[in-house]
C-alpha cells in the first residue's frame, strides 16, 4: 500500500510512530504522531506533535511594524508568561484517508500486543 505523505517512522511492539507532511510542502510543518500502549496501564494513548513558531516577519510589513510586533510579543511573555501561536496543517483528501489508515492500523496492532499482554 502506499501512503500520500503519512511515513511510519518506527515500529516498536507497544509504540507506532508516524510523520505526516503537510500539504503546502514545507518540512517545516512537518508533526509527529505517536501511538502507544503505556505499559503501566496498558491503555491505548494518541500524541501529537507539531513544532510552533511564531514570526514578527509574516505578512507585509514595514521595518517600524516588523519591530513593534516584537515588542509587543515580548510584553504579551513578560507579563502573562505565555504566548499563543497557531499553525495549520493542510491535507487533501486522498492523504485524510491514509492518515486514518494508518492511525487504524497502528491502533489494530498495538491491541493485538494489549490482549497478548492480557493473556500472559
Ligand atoms: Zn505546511
Amino acid at each position: 500500500m502506499t501512503a500520500t505523505r503519512i511515513m511510519k517512522l518506527e515500529d516498536h511492539k507497544n509504540a507506532k510512530i508516524f510523520r505526516a507532511a503537510c500539504d503546502c510542502g514545507s518540512s517545516d510543518c512537518d508533526m509527529h504522531i505517536e501511538l502507544e500502549n503505556d505499559p503501566d496501564t496498558w491503555f491505548l494513548s494518541l500524541t501529537i506533535y507539531k513544532k510552533l513558531r511564531w514570526s514578527s516577519y509574516w505578512g507585509n510589513c514595514n521595518f517600524f511594524t516588523e519591530k513593534w510586533r516584537r515588542i509587543k510579543c515580548s510584553l504579551k511573555m513578560l507579563f502573562t508568561g505565555y504566548v499563543e501561536v497557531e499553525e495549520t496543517f493542510l491535507m487533501r483528501e486522498h492523504q485524510i484517508d491514509d492518515f486514518v489508515d494508518a492511525l487504524i492500523e497502528g491502533k489494530r496492532q498495538l491491541e493485538i500486543e494489549r490482549k497478548n499482554n492480557d493473556s500472559n
